[in-house]
């Protein structure tokens, strides 16, 4: 395993990330190095780029690292002691790092780890090279049946979503308003989960009309264009007594979509903000919020949420839209996908060079 590998890593803050040569990892005791197949690209990647020195610093990033946390690939090299994989296994990284050890992980909630902050792709190498170094089989998933090339976006972008819509299972009620605010790559994988583990009506607002017809397709019951101080009233007027959504998942999350999900959730209802947009909600906690009402916040997703959604696109009961480029495209795929208007997650492919 010796020798170079091509990586695509930010050399320094505020610099645009470059293709350089970097030595293959070794897997330490304990640790395993997996063969890129290939790795998604995720809008957070694009603002890492941009991302102020002091704000990387703060959560323990440290340059020079190399981008991409949507991994899968085959098992290449197993560290002491690694018995639970073995060479040649295909494998998908799951995306978030967490520790394993506390009080956090043993509960399961280890997307709130507080050693989670830096980890592959964000602060440490991630999978755009031709390997990676895993420090734990646990942060492994095998596959088996899923394309490695294509994988990869399930463990972040079909994880997160997944969480999301894991929260707010238990407020559905059979035949049930959910909404889904923004039908981009969580979102379309939003309404794939609702429609397989609800009887809810899937409702999904997005301002793109192409968006808007992909999530038809993929078996929302309704998509809507509209967004504002009038969708509360189209929502409660679709569902049952006219009391509002069982359920609200914004994944765009500005002023206006907030307030909006917030007004459209029912008494009883869960409201959850997933979107970056970085919006506000000014509200007074009687009249604005749902009464007894459950809100919460963006927490990435755990590695049991990457395993089942891994089982469900197994199963095949979900769809996993991709556009692919070859690694010498990498800075290409990054504009397409700043640019907007890719029909899938864009993935680079390693395994074709
Ligand atoms: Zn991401
Ligand atoms: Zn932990």
């Amino acid at each position: 395993m010796a020798g170079t590998m091509q990586a695509y890593r930010i050399l320094e803050w505020g610099r645009p990330p470059e293709v350089v040569d970097v030595p293959i990892p070794e897997p330490g005791p304990g640790e395993v190095v997996v063969r890129v197949a290939g790795c998604g690209l995720c809008h957070s990647d694009l603002g890492m780029m941009q991302m102020p020195r002091e704000v990387c610093e703060s959560l323990g990033w440290q340059v020079p690292f190399t981008l991409g946390h949507e991994t899968a690939g085959w098992v290449a090299a197993l560290g002491a002691g690694v018995t639970s994989c073995a060479e040649g296994d295909p494998v998908a990284v799951v995306s978030p790092s967490s520790c394993g050890e506390c009080s956090y992980c043993i509960r399961g909630q280890d997307n709130c780890c507080p050693k989670g902050l830096a980890g592959r792709g964000y602060g440490r190498d991630g999978g755009l090279a031709e390997f990676v170094r895993v420090s734990s089989p646990r942060g492994l998933i095998r596959l088996s049946g899923l394309d490695p090339r294509t994988a990869g976006t399930l463990t972040d972008a079909g994880a997160t979503a997944f969480h999301g819509v894991r929260r707010v299972v238990p407020r559905i009620t059979p035949g049930g308003v959910v909404v889904v605010i923004g039908a981009g790559g969580l979102g379309s994988f939003a309404l794939q989960y609702l429609r397989h583990l609800t009887t809810a009506q899937v409702v999904v607002i997005d301002t793109d009309a192409t968006r808007r017809a992909v999530a038809m397709e993929l078996g929302a019951h309704n998509a809507i264009a509209q967004i504002g101080a009038s969708t509360a009233e189209t929502i409660r007027a679709m569902s049952a007594g006219g009391l509002g959504a069982d359920a609200v998942l914004d994944f765009v999350g500005t002023d206006s979509t907030i307030a909006a999900g917030i007004a459209a959730t029912r008494a009883g209802g869960a409201f959850a903000l997933i979107g970056a947009a970085g919006g506000k909600l000014d509200a007074a906690w009687f009249d604005a919020l749902p009464k007894d009402g459950e809100i919460f916040t963006f927490q990435g997703s755990t590695i049991s949420d990457a395993h089942d959604v891994i089982r469900l696109a197994e199963a095949g009961a979900i769809r996993n839209d991709v556009e692919t480029y070859t690694f010498d495209q990498v800075g290409q795929a990054y504009r397409d996908l700043e640019a907007g208007g890719l029909r899938g997650r864009a993935v680079v492919v390693l395994d074709d060079r």
